[in-house]
């Protein structure tokens, strides 16, 4: 398969914080969420495959080669805050930006604009956070980049602005030669719009890998507190409280054990986060 990223035993270390171990494939076509708790490493691993901080251990190829300057203007990086200069209007930032990206497309860039319904005349600093946001992705999206990568893109923005922004990703990779790596807490997108899940936990990485294979390969159960015998309950994840019983994650390969009365649904992606997050707390 045509890889556009692929990162191989990625480590970085910080005294109080180590990412390690990080291994994942992004192919051609595809939409990855990475995801994780609040200080898991995901920005440390964005920032890592970027260079922006030097990875203590393992490698990153972009595009099939190693990262350098290059290759970097291939891709399109979108942060939870912009970075651009608070008094530019809009158009003076294109400006600034064509000269860097050879491949700019003011066509693409004048449309992004319009369909986020930004006015080129504005300053920056007049536009709302959510705005901003918008404004990033819309120079990501214009410079030919083969490859997005977005930290927390839609943290700022409305629901119907999120929808816009998981059809446009959906849009983007149709030709299936461009993916897009983004970060988020909100997994209901994921659910709508990722192909591929990366979850990183305390800076190690729990999975990385289709979709719909993480949430296959769990469910959630409920039931009666005696119907949770022994033999059940120490299989269970993040066994907790649910009214007069319990509730719990089990591996699908567990799921033999289970006495009738117990009840098996299908699991979110932020029920496997809350789970495997109370697991380790216990
Ligand atoms: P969130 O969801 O809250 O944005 P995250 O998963 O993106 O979190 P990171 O921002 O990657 O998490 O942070 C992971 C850990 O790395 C944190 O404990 C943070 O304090 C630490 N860290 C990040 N950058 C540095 C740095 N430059 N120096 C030292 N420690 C750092």
């Amino acid at each position: 398969m045509n890889d556009i990223l692929r990162v191989n035993n990625l480590a970085k270390r910080y005294p109080s914080f180590s990412l390690e171990g990080i291994t994942l494939d992004l192919p051609a076509g595809y939409i990855m969420g990475l995801i994780g708790e609040n200080g898991a490493g995901k920005t440390t691993l964005i920032r890592t495959i970027l260079g922006m901080v030097q990875a203590d251990e393992g490698t990153v190829e972009l595009l099939g080669r190693p990262v350098d300057k290059e290759v970097l203007s291939q891709v399109g990086v979108v942060f939870d805050q912009s970075h651009l200069v608070e008094e530019w209007k809009v158009a003076e930032a294109e400006k600034a930006l064509m000269a860097f990206y050879p491949q700019w497309d003011r066509e693409t860039f004048r449309r992004c604009l319009e369909r986020f319904a930004i006015s080129p005349g504005k300053k920056v600093k007049e536009l709302s956070r959510g705005m901003q946001t918008k404004l990033s992705l819309s120079m990501a999206l214009s410079h030919r980049a083969r490859l997005l990568i977005l930290d927390e893109p839609t943290s700022g923005l409305d629901p119907a602005s999120r929808d816009e922004l998981m059809e446009l990703l959906a849009d983007y990779i149709l030709d299936g030669e461009k993916s897009v790596l983004f970060s988020t807490h909100i997994t209901a997108d994921l659910e709508r719009g990722a192909d591929f899940i990366t979850y990183l936990h305390r800076g190690q990485l729990l999975y990385t890998g289709p979709k719909e294979e993480l949430m296959e390969s769990f469910c959630l159960v409920r039931g009666e507190k005696e119907a949770f015998v022994p033999r059940v309950k120490e299989r269970v994840i993040g066994l907790r409280r649910y009214g007069s019983g319990y509730e719990g994650l089990l591996r699908a390969e567990d799921v033999g054990l289970l006495p009738p009365s117990i009840q098996r649904e299908r699991v979110t992606i932020d029920q496997i986060m809350v789970f495997v997050g109370k697991e380790e707390l216990a």
